[in-house]
């Protein structure tokens, strides 16, 4: 079913991994996209026309680097210039970095609180007005199952997923009556160049074979012991936009295979 038909979605850091995802799923569901983060120019037109071939709808790419403000304004800006209308917001690009507190280098702890929380204020900022003028809006901020517990060496990430938690209630408060709901998913270990890193950096610190490192990593947090898919996150936001999650709204939703049941 079309559910998204004659809706704009815009997700951010949607050249990969779970954005990516999302960006596939939304337009399958007939929505007009707006795709958006880093990555080889040629490859990421190749993505953008390959959904735009499989949904039938118009996919579209802008470039921004959500690390400044200004860029993460425009972005909406251009999603309104272009498409003329925001319906669906997800603020998903994020970055990671791993290191004691004493030893974070400053310019990461920066990056990550820019990335993965101020960009979603920014955007968000500029998306609104536009949500109010049609009376219907779906933020869904990508947290993380660190939204809601922390790890060691991770206290950027921690910070900033909390932080953005905060927000989604914050959003949804401010807008309760407007037709527009704020919710964040808070997925567990998702196998995505965000964690494949961390998985090689396991698996070199420890001199273990890689197939051990994932394991090990998933199995210390995750109960059941596999990865969460990004598919199986982008239907949850495709359920989120639904009219049956019209009063779901300042929530956070965990998919992470028990990690926080703990
Ligand atoms: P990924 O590395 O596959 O994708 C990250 C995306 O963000 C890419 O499109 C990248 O180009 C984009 N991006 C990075 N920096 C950017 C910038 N400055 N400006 C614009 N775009 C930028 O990672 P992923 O695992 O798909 O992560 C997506 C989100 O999910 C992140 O917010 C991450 O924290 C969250 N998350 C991931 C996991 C996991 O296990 N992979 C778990 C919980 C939460």
């Amino acid at each position: 079913m079309k559910t998204l038909e004659n809706r704009v979605a815009l997700v951010t850091g949607s050249t990969s991994g779970i954005g990516l995802a999302m960006a596939r799923r939304f337009a399958l569901a007939g929505a007009e996209v707006v795709m958006n983060g880093f990555g080889d120019p040629a490859e990421i037109d190749a993505l953008r026309e390959s959904i735009a071939l499989d949904s039938k709808t118009r996919v579209h790419f802008i470039p921004a680097d959500l690390s400044k403000a200004d860029d993460a304004q425009m972005l909406v800006k251009q999603t309104l210039a272009i498409c003329g209308r925001i319906d669906v917001l997800v603020n998903n690009a994020g970055i990671q970095h791993v290191a004691p507190i004493h030893e974070f280098p400053d310019e990461r702890w920066e990056a990550v609180i820019a990335i993965n929380l101020s960009s979603a204020f920014y955007t968000s900022k500029i998306a609104l007005p536009a949500m109010h003028q049609n009376g219907w809006g779906r933020i869904i901020n990508i947290a993380s199952a660190h939204g809601l517990v922390a790890s060691v060496n991770k206290s950027a990430y921690v910070a900033a997923k909390h932080g953005i938690v905060g927000l989604t209630k914050a959003t949804a408060l401010e807008n309760a009556k407007r037709g527009v709901t704020c919710n964040a998913i808070c997925p567990g270990w998702v196998d995505t160049p965000l964690v494949r890193k961390q998985i090689v950096a396991r698996a070199e610190a420890q001199k273990i074979s890689v197939e051990e490192a994932t394991r090990s990593l998933v199995g210390e947090k995750q109960p059941n012991e596999r990865f969460v898919t990004p598919e199986q996150l982008a239907e949850l936001a495709l359920f989120l936009c639904s009219d049956a999650a019209a009063n779901m709204t300042g929530s956070a939703y965990t998919m992470d295979g028990g990690w926080t049941a703990q």
